[in-house]
């Protein structure tokens, strides 16, 4: 690309957020660019494309869940279903390069979509020098060389990054991060993990399903607080059940290693008594924080809050004209969806068409075994906000798929206005809650009341009945309970 050329939007990173708003913009017949310095490169040595979520976070989590699950079924479950398997081993290298190819295919795959969509993919660390009468000043900077280009708008996702404890440093060998929690080589025979959250529960279950003795030490006093507290109870007894040791309410005080190589964690509880955790690796996950300094933001005038995210409106645009931000290192749930729909949001916005998101309508999910997906708001949200609902709710117990599966833990709740009917929110612990949640979503995103739910066709025998009878236990009462 030649200096020349004024660029309608410039994408700082590369990840969700960023790859999906530059093909949208790419579809919209922008010209534009996507910057990445991806710390974390592909095997030829270049900045790869995809983020957090595709290099050290959904996917490669994701493909460990699976490979660890089909292991656990092999295990333990199949006798249920009259399978006898003796001697079944595992191959931990065969399942971290499993993970690392499908990694690879995808980046590539972004690489060829960002060629189809005419995105200019420029590897490199960007920073913002300035504006001119023609738009913003960008550096990007790789080996020494630099390009400096100018664009009439700038679309930050520079996303997040692990946030770390002072006095234990990540080594990514014995003490962990996301990253590092993702590749080890060998099953630890105890692993603790600091923060009982989405990726402590969900490493966890990888490496626990595996073999390993895992200890999670949370500082909250309970497990979850920002699911429903039926769900968050519910986990808790089926997560315990497998294996996992919670210590709730815990201060981290010290990490020491002995001259053997092992590791003891110190904590002290909510009554002031102090303990220790004897481990072989630790995993470090207390949340994230957003990459937004170090990026020349305050050259432009653009706000940050006092916790390091950009400050931007509903729509994504930052304190300053053209310049906009998304995903992780703004406001809202830490998602990848989220950030995807905040950049087609933007892109089309930036051509001038009407693009918006729906955040009451953003579904999580937990991939744990069982799963625990929602969307909408929790019953303690809705008690807080004064609002009248009613709810219903359908064990897994009494659903004829999830009996043939073999796994009938969970249930699904429904929560609906008092007065409309109008959904409100939607709770799911569930082998497949993952899937499910689509329903839910498209139940909120179109306005839906609980009877229509119960009114609509459901497959049977399939899992997602339970929302169906969950919905009629609101009105006229479940059919099967
Ligand atoms: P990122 O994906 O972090 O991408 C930002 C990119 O910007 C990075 O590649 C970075 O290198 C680049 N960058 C930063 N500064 C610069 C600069 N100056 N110049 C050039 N490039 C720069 N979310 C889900 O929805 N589902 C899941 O199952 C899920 N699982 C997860 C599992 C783990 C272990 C982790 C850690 C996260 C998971 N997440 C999941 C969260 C998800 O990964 C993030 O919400 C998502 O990646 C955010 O996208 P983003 O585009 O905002 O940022
Ligand atoms: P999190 O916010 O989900 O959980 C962090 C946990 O660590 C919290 O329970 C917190 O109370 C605890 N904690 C914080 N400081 C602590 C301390 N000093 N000692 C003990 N406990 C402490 O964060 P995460 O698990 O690191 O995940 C980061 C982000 O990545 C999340 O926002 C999540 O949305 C996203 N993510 C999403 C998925 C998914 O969608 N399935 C999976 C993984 C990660």
């Amino acid at each position: 690309m030649t200096q020349e050329q004024v660029l309608d939007v410039l994408v700082i990173g590369a990840g969700s957020g960023g790859y999906i708003a530059s093909i949208r913009a790419g579809q919209l017949g922008l010209k534009v660019a996507c910057v990445e310095a991806n710390p974390y490169a592909d095997p030829r040595g270049e900045p790869r494309p995809g983020g957090t979520c595709l290099n050290v976070g959904c996917i490669p989590s994701k493909a460990l869940l699976s490979s660890s699950e089909e292991f656990e079924k092999i295990e333990r479950h199949a006798a249920a279903h009259g399978i006898r398997v003796s001697g079944a081993t595992m191959d931990v290298p065969a399942m971290i390069a499993r993970k690392n190819a499908i990694v690879t295919k995808m980046a590539q795959g972004i690489e060829y979509l960002f060629r189809k969509n005419k995105v200019v993919y420029l590897k490199g660390r960007a920073t913002i020098l300035g504006r001119t009468d023609e738009g913003f000043r960008v550096a990007v900077t790789r080996s020494g060389s630099t390009q400096e280009l100018t664009t009439r708008n700038l679309l930050v996702a520079t996303g997040s990054l692990p946030r770390q404890l002072p006095g234990i440093e990540i080594d990514n060998v014995d003490i962990c991060d996301n990253a590092g929690a993702l590749d080890l080589p060998t099953v630890p025979r105890r692993l603790a993990i600091i923060g009982a959250g989405v990726i402590g529960l969900e490493l966890g279950s990888v490496w626990r399903r595996l073999g390993a003795q895992v200890t999670v030490v949370e500082a909250l006093p309970q497990l979850l607080p920002m699911c429903d507290t039926d769900v968050a109870r519910e986990m808790l007894k089926l997560l315990t059940a497998q294996g996992m040791d919670f210590r709730f309410g815990a201060r981290v005080t010290g990490l020491d290693r002995a001259s053997d190589g092992s590791l003891s964690l110190a904590y002290v509880d909510a009554q002031g008594a102090a303990h220790s955790v004897a481990c072989d690796k630790l995993v470090v996950a207390v949340g994230r924080v957003p990459t937004s300094s170090g990026l020349g933001l305050e050259t432009i005038g653009v706000k940050t809050t006092e916790r390091g995210f950009v400050d931007v409106d509903a729509y994504c645009r930052a304190s300053v004209e053209g310049v906009y931000a998304i995903g992780d290192v703004v406001r809202g749930p830490m998602l990848a969806h989220k950030a995807e729909d905040e950049g087609v949001m933007v892109m089309e916005r930036i051509a001038g068409l009407a693009g918006h998101v729906n955040y009451g309508a953003i579904p999580s999910i937990i991939y744990t075994s069982p799963e625990v997906a929602w969307v909408g708001r929790t019953e303690q949200e809705l008690k807080e906000a004064g609002i009248a609902y009613r709810a219903g709710r359908f064990p897994f117990t009494a659903n004829g798929r999830a009996l043939g599966n073999g796994d009938t833990s969970g249930f699904v709740k429904v929560l609906a206005d008092q007065k409309t009917d109008a959904v409100l929110g939607i709770h799911i612990v569930s082998t497949y809650a993952s899937e499910m949640i689509g329903e839910a979503t498209m139940a909120i995103e179109f306005k839906a009341s609980a009877e229509d739910i119960g009114r609509i066709s459901h497959a049977h025998p399939t899992l997602y009945e339970a929302l169906r009878e969950a919905s009629l236990a609101i009105g006229t009462g479940a059919l099967n309970l």
